[in-house]
């Protein structure tokens, strides 16, 4: 017994950001990694298991649960899911600070983000940033030992949310109100890579927030590597602001907030993504990135060959 790994809990396990944090956590192999979700018989969860995952039932809604999951842990990676609870997302951020608080927990790291209404003073209003900025407050009253990570646009938002749309003559077009002002980026796969490395060597980072950015660079920029990459003309089109926010569906307004802070309150990204590097060498370009995911924007560039017969 005297030689067993310490134990992390990695909350969102079946999600983008802890799976990536549980895949480097057990391929760097200095730490047990214990995974919660609220369906340990998913495929997901199946198949973390299969990689050496403790998988263990929990929900950010119960507070007793995350208590139990949390025994005998030395460290824990936070993580709260906006886009499925919205504002109840502070409350379960809440229940896992309190929960944390109430453990021996020796390092926790707490996916957070930027408070919007703050540095803007009250201009934008950026819900799934602001909770994430409230609940970063809440676990610095509690002086919990923990380092922050504020993660930049997925790069995989490309396939998912900003996909290259057909424009009916071969040619396709994303857009969102980004302007010419950089875009940090960071493909979710490589968060884990920083994050690992910041429980490694938790004294560096305690009470941190690590910005993780993979790269840098304007809109224009990212369609002009995918039409090189993916071999079609993708344009970057600007779509203003309120245009955006009129769109409609659920965090519309929220998002097209979100660009325009980016855009006007954190134009310079350069030194996150250096930092970020510096941490993980092996962080990707947006380049590096789309040349490994190339297949899935299979289905965003031949909707049609998609439909199975
Ligand atoms: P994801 O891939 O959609 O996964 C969500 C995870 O949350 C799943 O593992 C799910 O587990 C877990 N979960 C949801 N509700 C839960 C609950 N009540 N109790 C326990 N677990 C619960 O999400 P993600 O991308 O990793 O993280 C989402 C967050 O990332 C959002 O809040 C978003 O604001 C933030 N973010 C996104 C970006 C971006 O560019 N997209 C950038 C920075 C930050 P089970 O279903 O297995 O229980």
């Amino acid at each position: 017994m005297g030689t067993s790994k310490k134990v992390v809990l990695v909350t969102g396990v079946t999600g983008a950001q802890g799976g990536s944090v549980a895949r480097h956590l057990l391929s760097r192999g200095r730490f047990t990694v214990r995974g919660l979700t609220r369906k340990p018989d998913s495929d997901k969860a199946r198949a973390l298991r299969d990689a050496g995952v403790e998988i263990v039932r929990g929900d950010l809604d119960d507070g007793a649960s995350l208590r139990e999951a949390l025994s005998g842990v030395y460290g824990a990676y936070g993580v709260t899911n906006f886009w499925e609870h919205f504002a109840h997302e502070r409350e379960q951020g809440r229940n896992l600070v309190d929960a944390v608080a109430q453990s021996g927990v020796e390092h926790f790291v707490f996916s957070t983000l930027p408070n919007v209404k703050k540095e803007t003073n009250g201009e934008l209003d950026v819900p799934h940033f602001d909770i994430k900025a409230e609940l970063e407050d809440y676990a610095r009253q509690r002086a919990l030992p923990a380092t922050f990570v504020h993660l930049a646009f997925y790069f995989e938002n490309f396939t998912a949310f900003f996909p290259p749309q057909p424009q009916g003559d071969g040619t396709f077009a994303f857009g969102f109100p980004q302007g010419d002002t950089p875009l940090a980026g960071v493909g979710v796969e490589d968060v884990g890579g920083i994050v690992a490395r910041i429980f490694e060597q938790r004294d560096s980072y305690l009470g941190e927030t690590v910005y993780i950015a993979g790269d840098y660079r304007p809109a224009a920029e990212y369609a002009a590597i995918m039409s090189r990459v993916l071999g079609r003309k993708i344009v970057y089109n600007h779509i203003p602001r309120d245009t955006f926010a009129g769109f409609g569906f659920p965090g519309a307004a929220d998002i097209a907030h979100m660009f325009d802070y980016y855009q006007r309150y954190m134009p310079n990204r350069r030194p996150d993504a250096e930092r970020s590097r510096a941490i993980y060498p092996e962080l990707q370009t947006f380049e590096q990135w789309l040349e490994r995911h190339v297949q899935e924007f299979e289905p965003v560039l031949n909707p049609k060959a998609a439909v199975p017969a």
